[in-house]
Order: C-alpha cells, then sequence, then structure tokens
C-alpha cells in the first residue's frame, strides 16, 4: 500500500491525514512535541485551562466552519462577549459591532487537534522529531521514494507532506540528502517567509471583574501590548470568581524580552496590562505562565508555484505560511487542500 509521511501534527498535518481518511493510503504523521495542535495550543494549571497559542477559532471558511462545527463540534463553545480596540495613547474604543463567532473547545483549543486526529484515523507518531530527509532514487523494483528519519528510526514514504513552519521546513530540506536543483528552489521560497515573534503571558488573579469585552486588540499597532484577552469569557476555562487574562505584547515587545526569565516577562507584562485597562489590581497577580513562540505568525506566504513544483517529486506543503496567512482556519484549510492533492497524484 501506498505510505505517505506527513510531517507536524499542527491543524495543517493533521488536515492533510483528516482528508486522505479514505484514501487507498497508510498514513503516519510525525509530531516533534508530546501532545498534537501545534500552535493551536492550551495549557492547564491549578484548575483553569487557557489558550496559549491562537486564542479561537473564526468561522471565516465555510468548508472549515461546516468541518468543525458539524463533525468535531464535540465540546466546541462559543467566547462570550465582544473584541474591542484601543490605540498607542492606550485609549479603549467599542470595536466594531464585532460579534463574529470565536470558537475554542471547553477544554480549549488543542482539543481541534485531538478531534482531527480522532477523525483521520492515521498513525500519529509524538515525541517524534524529524530530523533528516533523503530522496532515495528509484530502482528496477521499486519507484523513488522518501527517507524520514527520526532518534529512533527511518521510515520510507511513496510521499511527503512538510508543514512544519517554514524556517523549520526551510532547514529540513537544506539539509536533507537530495541532489536536485528543486530542493534550492523550496528552500529559498520556504525561507523567505517573514514571520512575527510572540510572547503570551497568562496572569492569574484570585478576583474577577467583569468589563464588557473579551479581548482588547491594539488597533495602530503602536503599544507595546499586541492584545488582551479574559479566558473567563470561554466556558469551562477558569473557575468562577477568578480570572486569567492572556496579555500578548508587540512583536517588537516579544522579541526584545524573548531571552528574559518568565518572572521579570511576567512582572513587565502585567504591569503594561494594569495600565492599559486602568486597574490597580492586575499589577498583582498570583501565578503566570510564559509561552515563548518564536515562529508565530508568518506575514506573507510563500511563493505557492514554486511549492506545487514538489509534487514532481512526490512532495507537498500544508500550513499557514503557505497560503500566507496566521489563522487555524487558513491553516486547517491548506491542510484539506493538500490532503487532496495528495490523494490525486496517488
Ligand atoms: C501567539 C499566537 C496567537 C495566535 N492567535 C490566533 C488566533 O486567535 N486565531 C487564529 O485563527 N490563529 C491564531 N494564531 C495562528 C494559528 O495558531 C496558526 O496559524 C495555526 O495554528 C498554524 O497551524 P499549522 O498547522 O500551519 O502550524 P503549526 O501549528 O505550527 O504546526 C506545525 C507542527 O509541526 C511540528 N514540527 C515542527 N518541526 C517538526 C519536526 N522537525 N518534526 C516533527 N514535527 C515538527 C510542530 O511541533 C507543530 O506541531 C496564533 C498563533 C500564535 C503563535
Amino acid at each position: 500500500m501506498t505510505r505517505i509521511a506527513v510531517v507536524g501534527a499542527g491543524v495543517a498535518g493533521l488536515g492533510t491525514a483528516y482528508a486522505l481518511r479514505e484514501a487507498d493510503a497508510e498514513v503516519t504523521v510525525f509530531e516533534r512535541r508530546e501532545s498534537v495542535g501545534g500552535r493551536a495550543a492550551t495549557r492547564r494549571h491549578d484548575g483553569c485551562v487557557y489558550d496559549a497559542g491562537a486564542n479561537y477559532l473564526k468561522d471565516d471558511d465555510p468548508r472549515v466552519a461546516a468541518l468543525v462545527g458539524e463533525e468535531l463540534a464535540d465540546g466546541l463553545v462559543d467566547t462570550e462577549g465582544p473584541v474591542w480596540t484601543f490605540d498607542a495613547d492606550g485609549e479603549i474604543s467599542e470595536g466594531k459591532g464585532d460579534d463574529a463567532r470565536k470558537w475554542t473547545y471547553r477544554e480549549g483549543l488543542a482539543t481541534l487537534g485531538q478531534r482531527l486526529r480522532e477523525a483521520s484515523g492515521a498513525s500519529v507518531r509524538t515525541d517524534a522529531e524529524v530530523e533528516t530527509l533523503a530522496r532515495e532514487s528509484a530502482t528496477e523494483s521499486r519507484d523513488a521514494r522518501w527517507r524520514v528519519g527520526t532518534a529512533s528510526d527511518d521510515f520510507h514514504a511513496d510521499a511527503l507532506v512538510l508543514t512544519p513552519p517554514a524556517p523549520t521546513t526551510a532547514y529540513l530540506l537544506d539539509g536533507s540528502d537530495w541532489d536536485d536543483p528543486l530542493c534550492g528552489d523550496l528552500v529559498d521560497a520556504a525561507a523567505s517567509v517573514p514571520y512575527r515573534t510572540l510572547l503570551s503571558v497568562a496572569l492569574h488573579y484570585p478576583y474577577r471583574a467583569d468589563p464588557p469585552y473579551y479581548a482588547l486588540v491594539n488597533a495602530d499597532k503602536d503599544h507595546d501590548i499586541g492584545w488582551v484577552s479574559r479566558e473567563e469569557c470561554k466556558p469551562g476555562h477558569v473557575p468562577d470568581g477568578e480570572s486569567l487574562l492572556v496579555v500578548q505584547p508587540s512583536p517588537d515587545w516579544s522579541r526584545e524580552r524573548y531571552e528574559e526569565g518568565n518572572d521579570e516577562i511576567a512582572v513587565a507584562a502585567a504591569d503594561r496590562a494594569a495600565e492599559l485597562l486602568d486597574d490597580p489590581d492586575r499589577y498583582q497577580f498570583d501565578w503566570a505562565d510564559v509561552i515563548r513562540w518564536r515562529d508565530a505568525l508568518p506575514d506573507a506566504g510563500a511563493d505557492r508555484e514554486t511549492l506545487r513544483r514538489g509534487t514532481e517529486a512526490d512532495l507537498f506543503f500544508a500550513g499557514d505560511w503557505v497560503v500566507g496567512e496566521g489563522r487555524i482556519h487558513a491553516a486547517l484549510r491548506s491542510g484539506l487542500e493538500t490532503g487532496e492533492r495528495v490523494a490525486d497524484a496517488l
């Protein structure tokens, strides 16, 4: 049977596997972390559930909305409350009637990865970082194939789908054992995608204030804070009477402080959040968590025509950077479409 290797169990990689669920192929997904979902990530602490990467999923893409809202809907919840804006001076304004749906799961957005994993029926190997790639030439008895190396073994596949963020994809291909000018073109295409670095800081408070919004977003992109949201607006995330802010500083602030210790980052983020919210109590959190996303969001897409040439070598790509939109729904859609292209090529 045809063997397909997918690198990365974010929503793009799992979306690829899902689209191949009825294909006459054996699909194996390799994920370097111990859990699936990628940047649709969730953490838990002290009775709280919080989305540590992406904050919510929009229903902007009808195909993804139908899949998530129907087949993957178990545990799906709507975030309550609107997103308001603020400017460089910290002036807060009511949003523009933003009542679009903001989905997460009761157990957090990482559930989306788990649901996709179950629905795909694929074999998913976690704690399995792909370290090497090689293109083996055809022999008399078989076609050319890919060798995918992890620390524990080598896996042979007839087709390969790469879904890590573009810098990692470029790095893997650049170090691959594949002697073809196309490889260099693909490395250049992936390496050209610019990324924003972001910190995500979770701050817990043992009391609750109830402002009329779920989140505040910096509209002019000129404030140290890009985003502040309240996890207690997500059903099931925060025990009654408590509050958990997720503060995402601007890309510049995040890059400057990226190497600092968690305590320093948390205090600095809490200070800026307290100022912005004009709430002196917010200087005093009782626990915090800092999540670092070096390759958080692509600011553009890779050259799609170049990536498509990978098909000549049974090589495919999926992910938010492939379509140039750092959103869960775009990444999942990219995975579904890539899976269909792989199925067509079988
Ligand atoms: C802080 C932050 C806030 C965001 N907010 C939102 C939001 O509110 N709404 C929204 O829609 N989107 C948001 N996004 C963007 C959204 O999370 C991403 O666009 C989407 O999750 C990308 O999915 P993906 O599958 O393309 O990539 P990823 O989720 O990055 O998946 C790639 C996977 O590949 C794995 N991997 C990497 N290298 C290897 C290797 N060598 N071997 C094996 N596995 C490997 C990674 O561990 C990862 O699991 C946010 C992102 C961040 C970081």
